[in-house]
């Protein structure tokens, strides 16, 4: 998930205009840049996944992560919404991918096989919370639409990256609710390399 965890912190901006947006947005992806920061420290992407995503590594990360918000802002709401926002992050990707919530534990729905329909689901989620905080007290510039049809195009190149790469290589726009039959775009298969 990307363009969701966005709307999250769209939403708590929203609510909580005190917390800089910036620190929502860290907050929001903060399993995420674990991740990255523990796969460059060479551990495998399953441990580093493991060690970002599930329980009891995610809450420690979000009482983490909560913690600098208080010090930070002085302010012990921001701890709670912090804490509250990074472990939003573990529950949306169960939505979208198929970690498991703990070692061995239940295992996400993985939506995200369904392109189209993720897409969907993350861009309302981002509208919801984009909605919120244009009624509220956001900056001018993100009262534009183009902020939002960003964000929809930056999910769209997610979704072009996650159905040309393999082993989903032989999927398309439309797998797996069509087959992939190669007579339009829509149906189409695509295989590229990774680009990042
Ligand atoms: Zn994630």
């Amino acid at each position: 998930m990307i363009i969701g965890h966005v709307g999250v912190a769209f939403a708590a901006k929203s609510r909580w205009p005190r917390i800089p947006l910036n620190a929502l947005l860290v907050a929001t992806f903060a399993p995420d840049i674990l991740r990255e920061l523990l796969g460059a420290l060479s551990l495998s992407p399953w441990e580093a996944t493991l060690y970002s995503h599930a329980l009891p590594w995610s809450a420690l990360l979000a009482a983490f992560a909560g913690a600098l918000a208080w010090v930070a802002l002085r302010d012990r709401t921001a701890f709670i919404v912090v804490f509250g926002i990074v472990l939003s992050h573990v529950l949306l990707d169960l939505i979208s991918g198929n970690k498991p919530l703990w070692y061995g534990g239940p295992r996400g729905i993985h939506l995200g096989m369904v392109e189209p329909v993720e897409l969907i689901i993350e861009t309302l989620i981002m509208l919801a919370g984009w909605y919120r905080l244009r009624r509220n007290a956001a900056p001018s510039w993100l009262k534009h639409w183009a902020v939002p049809a960003l964000l929809v195009v930056v999910q769209m190149a997610s979704v072009v990256g996650s159905i040309s790469q393999r082993p989903y290589a032989t999927r398309c726009l439309v797998s797996p609710m069509g087959t992939c039959s190669g007579s339009s775009l829509l149906t189409k298969s695509w295989e590229t390399k990774p680009f990042w």
